[in-house]
């Protein structure tokens, strides 16, 4: 069953979209080599909570955490823990909320102090494959086109998509149909209608598109252990553009005012 939105219900998703972005931002702030990634969950938790809201990983599943959070080369569904970030990690923060009935989510990743140019390339890629899936992702397309576009945009710089994890629709529960690959076929799949939302989330690995699963039951890597990288948007379908509904304007401003980290671009 797919779920097309009314406009009442877009601007609805947005609210809560957006406080994903500004939940971001309140980890953005915070995060720096020393800092733990259970500290992190309890930053955006307490924000998620003192904006009306409920976050939405939170027992998902008997998921144990606000955030999902990834460091290098765990692919996503990292699990916050007592462990310290290091200078030179890359990290991918994933938060979903529920307000109003209805659930924003999106990802970004972080790099922690100085890392190295070759990885920064990395988060640059995924960042931009994202944006090239959006600008697909328009009625009157399909959704092959955004799969499509994606993926060649990672596969043409060298990188590969993760196929066991994938993009979903959203709305009043976090994960709708469709499913939203990374990877695909032009002019393939189901048409996209104006109403439909969707998160769309690439996972670029450095290296083989290959995962594994950590013994904790949640966490995926990499088969090679080779850094992975995830940004996430949730999105409406629309006629001439998609309409963004999270934002990443609140994290890369808080990012550029941490001066423990640098914005990429
Ligand atoms: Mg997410
Ligand atoms: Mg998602």
């Amino acid at each position: 069953m797919l779920y097309y939105k009314t406009q009442e219900e877009i601007e609805i998703l947005r609210e809560s979209s957006l406080l994903v972005a500004k939940t971001l931002a309140e980890v953005a702030k915070a995060i720096r080599p020393g800092v733990t990634t259970l500290a992190l969950d309890k930053i955006a938790e307490t924000f998620i909570r003192d904006n009306n809201a409920v976050p939405a990983f939170l027992n998902y599943n008997g998921f144990p955490n606000s955030l999902c959070i990834s460091v290098n080369s765990q692919v996503v569904h990292g699990i916050p823990n007592t462990k310290e970030l290091s200078d030179g990690d890359i990290c991918s923060v994933d938060c979903g909320v529920l307000k109003n009935g209805f659930y924003g989510d999106s990802a970004y990743t972080f790099s922690i102090g100085e890392v190295d140019d070759e990885t920064l390339q990395l988060l640059r890629v995924t960042k931009e494959s994202l944006y090239k899936g959006i600008e697909m992702a328009i009625a009157g397309n399909r959704l092959g086109d955004v799969s499509h576009a994606i993926q060649a945009h990672a596969e043409l710089n060298g990188y590969s998509v993760v196929r066991e994890l994938v993009g979903h629709g959203i709305g009043r529960h976090l994960h709708e149909k469709p499913e939203v690959p990374n990877y695909g076929k032009r002019g393939s799949g189901l048409v996209l209608r104006e109403g439909l939302v969707i998160a769309i989330e690439p996972m670029i690995n450095m290296g083989v598109k290959g995962v594994v699963h950590e013994k904790d039951g949640w966490t995926v890597r990499t088969a090679d252990n080779k850094p992975s990288a995830h940004f996430e948007h949730t999105v409406a379908i629309r006629k001439v553009s998609a309409d963004i509904l999270s934002s990443f304007e609140f994290i890369e401003k808080a990012v550029s005012s941490n001066i423990q980290n640098k914005v990429i671009n």
